[in-house]
């Protein structure tokens, strides 16, 4: 179905380069017609950030660190102003752990680690949803990333795999407040990809090789898979889907031995 957000502006969050999910998000949702306003997270990552926004036509870049208030609260006064107080979709595409706590044994959890897992992780799709939610006056779409190490032990994706399963729960609650005012909420479980954050996982590797051994599809996905459901989830194909988690993962989820 070609251009099927046509006349929608959508809200990405989490550019970070190239290879991040957000971009093959923005490409998609910028194909399927939609109107692309993308965030980054601070002055080091604008230059090229910006240069990457100024080659989908029409697209605008703002930048905000999820973690502070007073940005979110800037940043959405800003895209309040430039698409007349209205958008339609709200990517989040945003995580973070210190290194320290992806490293270790997960018994030893620091208890800054873990606070600043959850905040940036997850809170910051609550803050940015409560933003949005006023200029989302036709009904909108929110859609977060998550892994499947919510669900299962996945060694050294530890804390994130805790704030994941906190997302994925935080998903289905804010599908129930926001139900009333047409807006959805879901979550694309992605299979494993090489993103400047995922190399923070010691042990992406082996992630990616299992994968392509055992998932059903015998491959890893393609970032542009998780686009293309994301484009999905913006349209109006899924009208009727709320609160779930969609595995983007050439169906290793599904496997047991
Ligand atoms: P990425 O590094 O390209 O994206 C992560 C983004 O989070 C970066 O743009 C970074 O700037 C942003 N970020 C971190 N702290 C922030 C803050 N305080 N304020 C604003 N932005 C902040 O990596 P990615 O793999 O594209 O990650 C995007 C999402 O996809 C994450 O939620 C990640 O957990 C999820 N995910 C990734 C994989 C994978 O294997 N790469 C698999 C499943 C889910």
């Amino acid at each position: 179905m070609a251009n099927s957000l046509e006349g929608r502006v959508a809200v990405i969050f989490g550019l970070a380069n190239k290879r991040s999910i957000a971009w093959a998000i923005a490409q998609k949702l910028h194909a399927e017609g939609a109107q692309i306003a993308i965030t980054y997270q601070n002055e080091r990552l604008r230059l090229e950030a910006e240069e990457m926004i100024t080659s989908l036509p029409g697209a605008d870049g703002f930048q905000c660190d999820v973690s502070k208030d007073e940005e979110i609260a800037e940043v959405f006064r800003q895209i309040s102003a430039r698409y007349n107080g209205k958008i339609h979709t709200l990517v989040h595409s945003v995580a973070y752990a210190p290194a320290e706590d992806l490293k270790n044994d997960f018994l030893l959890t620091s208890r800054e680690g873990f606070r600043i897992a959850h905040d940036i992780s997850v809170y910051s799709l609550i803050a940015l949803a409560r933003a949005a939610e006023p200029l989302m006056t036709d009904g909108g779409s929110i859609i977060t990333l998550t892994y499947l190490g919510a669900e299962k032990v996945m060694q050294g994706y530890n804390v994130m795999g805790v704030a994941k399963a906190a997302l994925e729960a935080t998903v289905r609650y804010l599908a129930g407040s926001l139900g009333a005012k047409n807006i959805r909420v879901n979550a694309i479980s992605a299979g494993p990809i090489r993103t400047l954050a995922a190399r923070g996982i010691g042990t992406l590797g082996d992630f990616l090789k299992i994968v392509s051994e055992r998932a059903p599809l015998k491959r890893n996905v393609d970032p542009s898979e998780v686009g293309t459901t994301a484009a999905f989830l913006a349209g109006d194909g899924a009208s009727g889907i709320t609160g779930e988690v969609i595995h983007v993962d050439c169906g290793y989820s599904i496997m047991g031995y």
